[in-house]
């Protein structure tokens, strides 16, 4: 299968040269060519596999050069009972008759970027000696949060790898760089950076664009690398567990073979909600994709209008995941429904230049027949997270009741009451304050202590990652200036 940059279609390359390469030397993101459809009955087959057969079998699809035996040895390695606390990894939990919340969070790091940071390491590492890279990657990470916990954990230890994570000194939460700056591995960093999440992104740019510190790497052996979400390896491993929970509503005959769902995603960068498209362009009866967002809406007003416009404010919500203003895997959602890699290209230099762009009505109908968009404030958040604890017994994070709430919305204004898989990103001990809140606590307990209190409050224990942090060594301490993250670099190549 070929893979080729959705600003030029004219450019082509292989699975594993999209994984090595991150991104397109154009700016573009590496995309196959075209979306594989699932043999017949491969839904009734996949019914009685464990998750990690699932995987092989769908991520099979869509690379070609990697054997089955290959890709079963990552899949026991990444979602093995080492790393995931449930052997069904990506639970399917039914709330109510129609109403179905797909658990991502069962990982090492407590939220869904483990699903494919745990299986990205070995593509990469793989892809390096597919394509002949005979370099050590260094992957680079500037994080709000998540990714910078789920690549550590996901790259520890991983031959010809290093990994280096930038976070905001006083941007992240105290459970979060606690996370971090316990990481354990021989070949991980992790530095803090003066200045906010921007600071750090823009100062990790400037890294990868710098042709001279590239040469001076690749004299010693290095060259940069990426882990976030704009890397086709990220993506890939998201599409298997809207199959799996498709699969496991028709094992637990909740749904019957070839009926329509809608699934309702927590949306930021617009790699989760993509991978249940691809999943549905695969063949999954998927009907209405309902993209949820906080109160940074942007998503909501483009499915709603045709026009993307990142100029309006910035807010931090308690939902700190999906605050962000350019959703970069939108990129391929414009390719999937142009075809059009010109076109394309022609909406994202409009981007780039203005922070506006409209697509044709063609497209704005197309979009519009998949997606539905809606938004909500905290406001709206905690009260989901409180009746969904009251009504259901059931525990949600922020970003979780975000996509109860456009799911709410959705039903309201449509009466459609189609079976809905409802993605849920996080453990909500991971943001305990907003949780605590939500549930009516006033006093809140300082840092780890939160997590005791959620549990007594909840009744359920906090996961072992989380609650296993006090008795972590603290092993990074170094916060550099934003104009010398460079001497991070040094510091861990030597
Ligand atoms: C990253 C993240 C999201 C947003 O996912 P995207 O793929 O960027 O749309 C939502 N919730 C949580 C908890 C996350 O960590």
């Amino acid at each position: 299968m070929q893979y080729i940059s959705t600003r030029n279609v004219g450019f082509q390359c292989s699975a594993s040269q999209a994984i090595v390469q991150g991104l397109a030397k154009d700016g573009g993101l590496l995309t196959p060519f075209y979306i594989p459809k699932l043999p017949n009955k491969a839904l009734e087959e996949m019914k009685s596999m464990a998750y990690q057969h699932r995987a092989v079998y769908i991520m099979k699809q869509f690379l070609e050069e990697f054997s089955v035996k290959e890709l079963t040895d990552f899949a026991n390695a990444a979602y093995g009972p080492e790393k995931f606390d449930t052997p069904a990894v990506a639970p399917v939990r039914t709330v109510d008759g129609n109403t179905h919340c797909l658990e991502l969070w069962h990982g090492p790091t407590c939220a869904f970027k483990d699903m494919a940071l745990q299986m990205l390491p070995h593509l990469l590492s793989a892809s390096l000696v597919k394509t002949e890279e005979e370099k050590t990657a260094c992957i680079l990470v500037a994080t709000s949060g998540d990714t910078g916990k789920g690549a550590l954990e996901g790259f520890r230890d991983v031959p010809r790898t290093k990994i280096l994570v930038f976070y905001p000194k006083d941007g992240v939460s105290e459970v979060q760089q606690l996370q971090m700056v316990t990481q354990e591995g021989s070949n991980v960093g992790v530095a803090a950076v003066y200045g906010n999440f921007d600071d750090a992104q823009t100062g990790v740019k400037r890294l990868f664009s710098d042709q001279e510190l590239a040469k001076e790497l690749a004299d010693k052996g290095y060259f940069f690398s990426s882990a976030n979400s704009i890397n086709w390896g990220r993506v890939l491993p998201q599409i298997v567990y809207y199959i799996s929970a498709y699969c496991d509503l028709l094992r637990d005959e909740k749904i019957e073979s070839g009926q329509k769902v809608n699934v309702c995603v927590p949306t930021g960068n617009f790699g989760n909600i993509l991978a249940a498209y691809y999943a549905r362009e695969m063949g999954v009866p998927i009907d209405q994709l309902i993209c949820a967002s906080n109160s940074n809406n942007v998503l909501t007003d483009f499915i709603r209008t045709g026009v993307y416009d990142r100029n309006r404010d910035f807010y931090n919500t308690m939902s700190p995941s999906m605050d962000i203003l350019i959703s970069s895997n939108l990129e391929r959602l414009l390719f999937a429904l142009t075809q059009d890699t010109e076109e394309v290209k022609g909406y994202m230099k409009e981007l780039a230049a203005s922070g506006r762009y409209q697509v044709r009505d063609r497209i704005k109908e197309k979009l519009q027949q998949r997606f539905k968009g809606y938004f909500c404030n905290d406001k709206e958040t905690q009260r989901v997270i409180r009746e969904m604890y009251d009504n259901h017994g059931y525990l949600i994070d922020t970003h979780t009741a975000v996509a109860f709430s456009a799911l709410e919305q959705y039903r309201k204004e449509t009466g459609d009451e189609t079976v809905c898989i409802v993605a849920s990103t996080a453990s909500p001990f991971k943001f305990c304050d907003s949780v605590l809140e939500a549930l009516g606590e006033t006093e809140i307990a300082q840092g780890l202590d939160a997590l005791d209190q959620l549990a007594a409050k909840s009744g359920q224990p906090a996961p072992a990652p989380l609650s296993g942090l006090r008795d972590k060594q603290i092993r990074f301490t170094e916060t550099v200036e934003k104009e010398h993250m460079v001497d991070a670099v040094w510091n861990m190549l030597g």
